[in-house]
């Protein structure tokens, strides 16, 4: 099973959009690109939620008959590990193993020893077709590699030869993450980390570092333009070269955990896998859930209500629901209205503080962030939240699909 070359992951929380967002996709495709739809949700989600592994195929399956698509499309398991993997196994056919947390956890010395060993021939000079200068290997380097990463490769080794036994070895798409750390991995460990995978077997198809900058949760990326620029490239360079040298699968590329709507990196992505004609899996989540929220309110009526009650239940719970996100979210609570002041917005008022368009006057990235942490609120509704979902479909939908092909799609893949 192979994922094509263009991909992109569109969480969706409540799992309602699913034709919405495989709608969008299809336009790109229209457009001549052929990109494939991935449904993404994680164990947290799923929990947070209240939602079942089989809830998500299904949204992807009834997407794709209504719609006649007939392309290829997935089901992540997104973030699973050992502990959780089991009930994904029957309705997913990508699986992100997050290693991140065996990164730097300690292996056998004659592990380590052995890998070092096994890269007598990359010391010194290195040389990475396309890279502006040749990575400098040292046994130090090299040890210093084995001790943070071993174990979390060899953990990969495991979640994915209990999938290979329980689906049956090219019957899935493995991902390995290990982007919910503090320092990013650099282009010579990202090399290395690739080597100790196709040392233990595991076929990855996508990768999905930790960037240099922040990623905070629905809004645009923070960080160093030009560094992140320069990271990616290499990026692309090493996993091209990895594939070769490592016999790794030819589709291998990066999966770019964005928290959604990192836009200001998006032409560099879009410039960097055109220049050197690679593909690229984006992962997206709480972006829709937000143009949820962004249709309700334009909706109007019973939406706009509720629209204005989830941030009454978001601003008093702050601290509890901004909690768990604290390290990828960055709220300054004195930009943030009052509830009073919400209660008195009309629909477009809502909508526009809202909506991811920075040049819009009203757009406000603190109001933003609270309402991406604030699903939970939502959940909580029950029925009184999905029901208006279904009540004003039609507004929401249109949301959504113009969100992913307007904001995301058109920007990444330069249509
Ligand atoms: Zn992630």
């Amino acid at each position: 099973m192979k994922l094509g070359k263009q991909s992109i992951g569109v969480g969706d929380r409540f799992t309602h959009q699913g034709a919405a967002q495989l709608r969008a996709i299809m336009k790109a495709n229209e457009k001549g690109l052929d990109i494939s739809p991935v449904w993404n949700k994680s164990n947290r989600e799923h929990i947070y939620v209240g939602t079942e592994p089989a809830d998500t195929r299904n949204e992807a399956d009834t997407a794709v008959k209504a719609l006649n698509y007939n392309g290829n499309y997935f089901v992540d398991a997104d973030h699973i590990n050992l502990t959780t993997v089991a009930k994904y196994v029957e309705v997913s056919d990508f699986f992100t193993l997050d290693v991140a947390s065996f990164i730097g956890k300690e292996s056998s010395r004659e592990e380590v020893d052995a890998f070092v060993a096994s890269c007598e021939k990359y010391m010194g000079e290195m040389q990475i077709p396309g890279l502006e200068s040749p990575l400098k290997v040292t046994a130090a380097l090299l040890q210093d590699v084995a001790d943070k990463f071993l174990a979390a490769t060899q953990h990969a080794s495991e979640i994915y030869a209990y999938l290979k036994k329980e689906k049956g070895e090219g019957n899935f798409i493995t991902e390995v993450s290990m982007d919910e750390v503090e320092s990013p991995q650099t282009p010579v460990e990202m090399l290395f980390i690739l080597k100790m995978l196709a040392d233990k077997g595991v076929p990855v198809q996508t990768i999905a570092p930790k960037f240099t900058g922040r990623f905070n949760k629905g809004v645009d990326y923070v960080g160093d333009l030009d560094q992140f620029a320069i990271e990616f490239e290499e990026d692309v360079l090493v996993l091209d070269f990895a594939v070769k040298e490592f016999g790794l699968p030819e589709e291998l590329k990066l999966s770019v955990h964005s928290g959604s709507d990192k836009f200001s990196i998006y032409p560099i992505m879009a410039d960097v896998i055109l220049r050197y004609d690679k593909g690229l899996h984006l992962k997206t989540a709480g972006t829709t859930w937000l143009e949820e929220v962004i249709g309700l309110a334009v909706a109007g009526g019973e939406g706009l209500e509720l629209a204005k009650k989830i941030y009454e239940n978001a601003y008093n719970r702050q601290e509890e629901l901004c909690g768990p996100y604290a390290d990828v979210i960055n709220i300054d609570g004195s930009k943030l209205p009052t509830v009073e002041e919400v209660n008195g917005w009309s629909s477009e008022k809502y909508a526009n503080t809202l909506r991811h368009i920075p040049e819009q006057p009203d757009y406000n990235a603190n109001f933003r962030q609270l309402i991406h942490v604030a699903y939970k609120v939502a959940a909580e509704m029950g029925s009184d939240y999905t029901r208006l979902l279904v009540k004003y479909a039609d507004v929401i939908g249109a949301c959504v699909e113009e969100n992913i092909y307007e904001r995301h799609l058109r920007r990444l893949f330069t249509i």
